[in-house]
């Protein structure tokens, strides 16, 4: 009778056991689910945000027109999902690249030279001025500026419009 009975207290023991653990297992499994999904989330976001330009070279030619970069103020640059650097000797021919979908891979990064201190700068956060006035290598007629007042003195002076990178890709 007490054997049975002690028995039963074990099996009863065994069986809570194995539902503690089974709930511990799953409460474990989904944590690590979570942490695995958002170790990813966050390494995507570096792996975005360290997209560094490239360089122009002195022997680097337009991924559209293939004429030489030879105006780095004017030039224009894409980084896509293969590594692989598209550079432009115009904002207009980064443009028309980008309308006419040229390349298969997933886009990484754009970016502009500033006009003003001949420097890369993120596409989606220059001011870009349109006029038909500059004399750009395939007459785009864009230039990019990293400062807004500096792109409106330009819209000013060469009676241009003000644009977004939205807008200079449409
Ligand atoms: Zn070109």
């Amino acid at each position: 009778m007490l054997t049975y009975s002690n028995e039963k207290r074990f099996a009863l023991l065994r069986s809570f056991e194995k539902a503690f653990s089974f709930r511990f297992y799953k409460h474990f499994v989904r944590t690590g689910l979570f942490l695995v999904g958002l170790a990813v989330v966050v390494f995507a976001n570096c792996q975005k945000q360290s997209v560094k330009s490239v360089a122009i070279e002195a022997n680097d030619m337009c991924s559209f027109c293939r004429m030489s970069i030879s105006e780095r103020r004017y030039a224009a640059e894409l980084l896509d999902a293969d590594g692989q650097a598209f550079k432009f000797d115009d904002i207009g021919c980064m443009a028309n690249f980008l309308r006419q979908k040229k390349n298969s891979a997933e886009i990484r990064a754009t970016f502009v030279m500033d006009f003003e201190h001949s420097q890369w700068i993120k596409a989606e956060n220059a001011f870009y001025v349109r006029a038909a006035g500059f004399q750009t290598p395939m007459n785009g007629g864009i230039v990019a500026f990293a400062n807004r007042s500096s792109a409106d003195d330009a819209v000013t002076k060469y009676h241009g419009t003000l644009q977004r990178f939205d807008e200079v890709v449409k």
